[in-house]
């Protein structure tokens, strides 16, 4: 699975150069020139982390940022914020308004592409893992196969996949359109209530009744793997 990178800048310049240069190092790449343009992109595929540019027309970018932190969707990709600032009270309140990591400009790809990795990491550490985890539920990758605690659940090639990406993004609330594209693919004609289909019967096989329900159902939102509420 390719990470998805939203730059949000409106210097053209930039956004060439930081394009050029995720991508050569395998990243997908989205672009918007303002925060309101973000803002509906991000509803459309939801990015693994985003750039975002704190000098921004309109909407400034630690506006964006507070809006993204309080969008159930958005709430836990990581952010960097770009800036020509260097004070140290702007890092704070860039720090504060949500954001993960700060870049300073003028800054070399190099460095910004190892600073997209480190948070990256940070927050996905199941991105390159061979297993995967979240409470006490267990996914071997390689030998495929998947446990709750001891006891091993089995699953359907459809709820794997469901539940990888789930795993590989705890705790993110997905609609039923982006996770139609993320375990079907785009091309694939599938109709939206197939995926409840197949919650239904992935909740079923993870939760054997006793056990905590580890997929949250946010209404007219979508669905999360994440520990229920106390
Ligand atoms: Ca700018």
């Amino acid at each position: 699975m390719t990470p998805l990178i939203l730059i949000v800048e409106d210097e053209a310049d930039l956004v060439t150069l930081l394009r050029y240069n995720l991508e050569s190092e395998g990243f997908r790449v989205a672009e918007a020139g303002n925060g309101e343009e973000a803002l509906v992109l991000v509803k459309e595929e939801t990015p693994d982390l985003i750039l975002l540019d704190w000098m921004l027309p309109m909407l400034s970018g630690i506006e964006v940022c507070r809006q993204l932190r309080r969008r159930p969707e958005t709430a836990e990709v990581p952010i960097i914020m770009l800036t020509a600032r260097g004070e140290e009270g702007d890092r704070i309140r860039g720090l504060e308004c949500g954001a993960d990591d700060y870049v300073t400009k003028p800054f070399s790809p190099a460095e910004l592409i190892a600073r997209v990795r480190a948070v990256l990491r940070r927050a996905r550490p199941g991105l390159d893992a061979e297993t995967l985890a979240f409470d006490d539920l267990v996914m071997d990758l390689t030998a495929h196969r998947v446990q709750r605690g001891e006891r091993p659940v089995h699953l359907g090639p459809t709820e794997f996949k469901l539940l990888r990406h789930f795993l590989q993004h705890p705790k993110r609330v997905f609609s039923r359109e982006q996770l139609l594209d993320a375990v079907w693919g785009r091309d694939i004609y599938v109709e939206l209530r197939t995926v409840d289909v197949h919650i239904r019967r992935l909740r079923r096989a993870i939760n054997n009744g006793t056990e905590s329900d580890l997929i949250r159902t946010v209404r007219s939102a979508g669905y999360a793997l994440d520990r229920p509420q106390a």
